[in-house]
């Protein structure tokens, strides 16, 4: 395990924060971008980015980087074009 997995996963619910997928309130901790079947859900290009920007700690002082935020903002994109399924999404 590389030594920024390691942090992630080591990472509690030091604070209140939620998945970023929208509508998702599931609570997460804050060094994870979002629940499992959602961050599963998402191309795996795109989370080769977030996971290649994200800098470990850049969520205790809320600096994210700006290849951080482009990536997420991409993420969100990409979830946007999504056709929306009213019936329970099958992610889970
Ligand atoms: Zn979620």
């Amino acid at each position: 395990m590389t030594h920024k997995a390691a942090y992630v996963k080591a990472q509690g619910q030091t604070r209140k924060h939620h998945c970023h997928w929208p509508g998702c309130d599931q609570q997460v901790p804050p060094a994870m971008w979002g629940c499992r079947p959602h961050w599963f859900a998402i191309p795996k290009p795109l989370r080769d980015a977030i996971w290649r920007t994200y800098k470990p700690g850049q969520e205790v002082n809320g600096t994210p980087s700006q290849a951080y935020i482009e990536a997420a903002r991409a993420v969100q994109e990409w979830i946007a074009e999504q056709p929306k399924k009213p019936e329970s999404p099958q992610l889970f």
